[in-house]
């Protein structure tokens, strides 16, 4: 009796015959060069991707990586958890940041944002994110910081005419109310969406997009899948967030762009249709939403 190893990457599932995206990927933190991960979610349908970039350096890697490869689109942004670490001077764990000024403070986050205004600019990015508020990992004496670069991520979205893919972790109410202060862009994405029945009805209310990952495969997701049975159809994605986040049944084991079609067919029989219709809707919205 053989047994597979809890880090083996999943085996290949069967192909989608309907295209789609993967609306959000950190190709980066994947193992394998990027050829070989889009050469591998290709084969079984999944021909774009949105790489998305959580700081400087990270952004300015999924420009150039978009800039190379026709079917990879860019998002850029500092991460809700990124924004806080650069005012307090932390390295964190993204390595030297080029161009933030020593020490942190206001001066550095500013001098962050108007390098992703700039990237924002490129036309191999198609959106700015993932901003957002994230109370899971930043404790009170990051929030003040971490709402500051969510608005201006906002502003610059909205400038530039890109997507704005949000970051909400554990954050629903604070993450609505302050894009109805800032008024939202006129494409926002929820990615990852978590939230339940009544939240869904609020965004699709707002016209805002809700991504899909892997969690609303989880067991103990039952709320996550009454709120995709409610969304509307035009506003649907789906996503892997991989490395993270891996569909059942291989949860805690490297996700990567080419498990998709696992996470389109648990969306597909949530919502009562076949996989096709459903590969056609995603494939739709995410080429609406990111305007490609
Ligand atoms: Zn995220
Ligand atoms: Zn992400």
């Amino acid at each position: 009796m053989s047994r597979t190893p809890n880090d083996a990457p999943p085996p290949l599932p069967e192909p989608l015959r309907v295209a789609v995206a993967d609306s959000h990927t950190h190709l980066d933190m994947q193992s394998g060069t990027v050829e070989e991960g889009l050469a591998k979610a290709a084969s079984v349908g999944v021909t774009t991707v949105v790489q998305v970039g959580c700081d400087v350096k990270g952004s300015r890697w999924a420009a150039e990586t978009a800039a190379a490869h026709e079917n990879v689109h860019a998002a850029v942004a500092l991460h809700p958890n990124e924004a806080p670490r650069i005012v307090h001077g932390d390295p964190g764990g993204h390595g030297p940041r080029q161009g933030a000024r020593a020490g942190g403070g206001e001066g550095a986050l500013d001098d962050a944002l108007a390098e992703i205004d700039a990237l924002a600019a490129l036309p191999h990015v198609k959106a700015v994110g993932e901003t957002g508020l994230d109370y899971f990992r930043t404790g009170p004496e990051g929030m003040a910081a971490q709402e500051r670069s969510f608005r201006a991520h906002i502003e610059i979205a909205k400038r530039r005419g890109k997507a704005l893919v949000i970051h909400d972790r554990d954050a629903h109410a604070d993450v609505l109310r302050v894009l109805r202060e800032e008024g939202a862009p006129e494409r926002t994405v929820f990615h990852c969406y978590s939230g339940d029945a009544a939240m869904a009805r609020e965004c699709a209310a707002a016209g805002y997009y809700m991504s899909f990952a892997g969690t609303v495969t989880f067991k103990n997701a039952a709320s996550l899948r009454e709120a995709l049975a409610v969304a509307p159809s035009e506003l649907v994605l789906v996503e892997t967030d991989a490395p993270y986040l891996t569909p059942a049944p291989y949860r805690g084991r490297p996700n990567a762009p080419y498990l998709i079609p696992l996470t389109v067919r648990a969306m597909a029989a949530v919502r009562g249709i076949d996989e096709d219709a459903m590969a056609t809707a995603l494939a739709a919205n995410t080429a609406r939403a990111f305007d490609y």
